[in-house]
């Protein structure tokens, strides 16, 4: 059910408005740019909370081009036309229809946009991962598109995947084979020079859809720098390679990504706190920015070990 959901958000909904827009021959310059803007609208929420790992990453920029063709094709179709056709029967009516649905999207996406946006100091940390194309599935201050930022200490947790040369996260749509996601077994390393306050390492990697609800953040490290601890959660069995009261280096290996605790398909959660009072999950989320951003759904950070 969550799938037919999810494809019909990301692809039937958005080709059918940029159909709309492509076929658009009103009869007058406002109809025309009401229903482009309202596409418009929809388009720009589905471009910034569409988990695009799961169809393909690309699909998102060949529908915005998509719908840029689509405009400049009925844009000249109508060019020429009148700019308001009053005086008719009920003539207002559809120009109101359209302003709604405008404001109703809109409004959608203002408020995903929102989560763009943080008001309290940042920690600068290096990016954890360094072996492909990295996208944030989960990320930003709205609860749009980072389910974490209802919880306070979370606020700003990161949940990062790989994408493959087809811009997915996996061979399948969701495959029970640890391996065929892209992202699991990658190295991970510290995001910052630190110390290391927690290391759990022997917690089983479980088969998709199994998760382990005890034990939430599964093989783990905390790592205390920059005056905010960090964690790394889901972590492969056996790959934590410190130990609590180690000192660490950003840009060290520090494990693998693995698919530990509560989790239903490999990937790397982050998230720093201020504050913790001895328990990372329990202190005051801090905003985390790599190299200046601020990553949000849809981010995407290209690495390359030499
Ligand atoms: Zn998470």
């Amino acid at each position: 059910m969550q799938y037919i959901l999810q494809f019909t958000t990301l692809l039937l909904l958005p080709l059918y408005f940029i159909a709309s827009v492509w076929k658009a021959g009103e009869r007058d310059i406002l109809s025309w740019s009401l229903k482009c803007l309202v596409a418009g609208a929809f388009l720009a929420y589905v471009a910034a909370t569409g988990r695009w790992d799961l169809l393909s990453y690309y699909a998102r920029c060949a529908f915005g081009l998509l719908y840029l063709a689509a405009l400049l094709r009925s844009g000249l179709r109508v060019r020429s036309r009148p700019l308001v056709i009053t005086g008719e029967r009920g003539w207002w009516y559809s120009y109101a229809l359209h302003a709604v649905l405008l404001v109703i999207f809109g409004g959608f996406f203002s408020w995903a946009a929102r989560g763009w946006f943080y008001s309290e100091a940042p920690v600068s940390l290096q990016f954890p991962l360094a072996s492909g194309w990295y996208y944030v599935g989960h990320g930003g201050n709205s609860p749009v598109i980072n389910y974490h930022n209802v919880y306070d200490s979370q606020r700003y947790a990161l949940d990062v995947v790989e994408l493959n040369s087809l811009g997915t996260r996996a061979g399948s749509f969701y495959p029970k084979e640890l391996s065929r996601y892209e992202i699991f077994g990658d190295a991970i390393v510290s995001p910052c020079d630190g110390r290391v306050e927690a290391a759990v390492n022997d917690l089983p990697d479980h088969i998709p859809p199994a998760t382990d609800r005890e034990r939430v953040a599964g093989n783990h490290i905390v790592i205390a720098c920059n005056g905010v601890k960090v964690l790394i959660a889901h972590m492969q069995r056996g790959s934590v390679q410190v130990t609590a009261g180690d000192a660490v280096k950003a840009g060290q290996l520090v494990g693998r990504v693995g698919n530990s605790g509560n989790t239903t398909e490999p990937h790397l959660h982050l998230h720093a706190v201020r504050g913790g009072s001895g328990t990372v999950l329990k202190g005051k989320g801090v905003p985390m920015v790599f190299d200046g951003v601020f990553p949000v759904r849809n981010t995407t950070f290209k690495h390359r070990n030499p």
